[in-house]
């Protein structure tokens, strides 16, 4: 890669300076009041809900047990407060759009419109594209290395980094999954999961770009490398299950990870004299972009699509071109190792 290139890339690396901060719906008193009165009526409006029938401790005001809420309701914690919030919450933003104000956060959300219960149904969709698209991409990595490259005579494949990448695969695949379920309906559970899962991800990217970007493919210092990494992100898994969900810090350490990690691939985009370093090239490049989208933060346009789920589609083009590298890399170093043997 041409030096300047380089440097127009560094500087992008740069715009990372401000994060968007928006005003917390929750502190709103009159949204506060909605929420006080509904809990109280059971309704906002004319609308009125089920929920709200049932006393705090979960017993039917009136009606025997039989008549309490589905179980699935009861998994998703749809509650008198859900339905509250919600609720308020729409109607609060429909009155302050008329006013010309922008939409605001409530308990750190952006309103959303719901579609059959679907919290935010367009990341979800994008959630679930994403995890088809990395299956794509981990399966054709497997036929390519298992079934059109040659084998060595123990069956294992010339490609060092062959297990590496299935585990990749597998984390990415188990990552999309949790967002998809996530997005579809948060609750502490289902976002502990989701933050847990992409920690893991990420932080076994950064191994994976350690290794393969510096050729550690030597056993002992491939511990040396992972050992520590592993360390860090279990550490950080257990701080945020079992002591505090701080989401402050989560976005820290996310950013830091794919800092380094596109750091690391773009370095060795611009030295190595890989055939397919500029699909590298690219990968960074987008990913710096769509990691814009992280940053500089947007409300949802017509309730459904935010910056968030636009992040979520920059990243399907991005896995596509990726999966392509990795089966370009597997194929180069197979033809460089038996160049080698013969
Ligand atoms: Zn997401």
């Amino acid at each position: 890669m041409p030096r300047l290139h380089c440097f127009l890339f560094l500087a992008t690396f740069l715009c990372f300076a401000g994060v968007f901060v928006a005003g917390d719906g929750e502190a709103d008193p009159l949204y506060k009041d909605c929420v006080e009165q509904c809990k109280k009526s059971g309704c906002v409006g004319n609308r009125c809900f089920q929920h709200c029938k049932f006393s705090s401790d979960g017993k039917p005001i009136d009606g025997p047990w039989y008549t309490n809420e589905p179980l699935y309701l009861r998994w998703k914690q749809w509650d008198c407060q859900t339905d509250c919030r919600y609720y308020c919450m729409q109607s609060r933003e429909e009155e302050r759009i008329k006013l010309g104000d922008k939409p605001i956060k409530y308990h750190g959300k952006w309103p959303f419109r719901r579609v059959y219960g679907i919290q935010e149904p367009v990341a979800v969709a994008l959630s679930a594209l994403n995890l088809a698209m990395q299956f794509h991409g981990w399966v054709s990595f497997f036929i390519l290395v298992y079934y059109k490259l040659p084998l060595r005579p123990d069956k294992k494949t010339y490609y060092e980094y062959t297990g590496l990448w299935h585990i990749y695969g597998i984390l990415s695949m188990n990552s999309w999954f949790w967002s998809a379920i996530f997005h579809s309906r948060d609750v502490e559970l289902t976002e502990k999961l989701d933050h847990s899962s992409a920690v893991a991800l990420l932080g076994f990217s950064l191994l994976l770009a350690i290794l393969r970007a510096f050729n550690v493919r030597d056993e002992a210092a491939r511990v040396m490398v992972t050992a520590p990494l592993i360390a860090f992100v279990t550490t950080h898994i257990l701080y945020l299950n079992f002591y505090k969900l701080d989401h402050g810090l989560q976005m820290k350490v996310c950013m830091l990870i794919v800092f380094t990690h596109l750091l690391i691939w773009a370095i060795w985009a611009c030295i190595s004299k890989h055939p397919a370093q500029w699909k590298v090239w690219l990968v960074v490049v987008g990913g710096n972009l769509a990691m814009l989208f992280e940053v500089y933060e947007f409300p949802p346009y017509m309730g459904y699509v935010d910056s968030h789920a636009l992040w979520h589609a920059t990243t399907i083009p991005i896995t596509y071109l990726w999966w392509s590298f990795v089966r370009d890399d597997a194929e180069f170093r197979t033809s460089t190792l038996l160049k080698k043997v013969r």
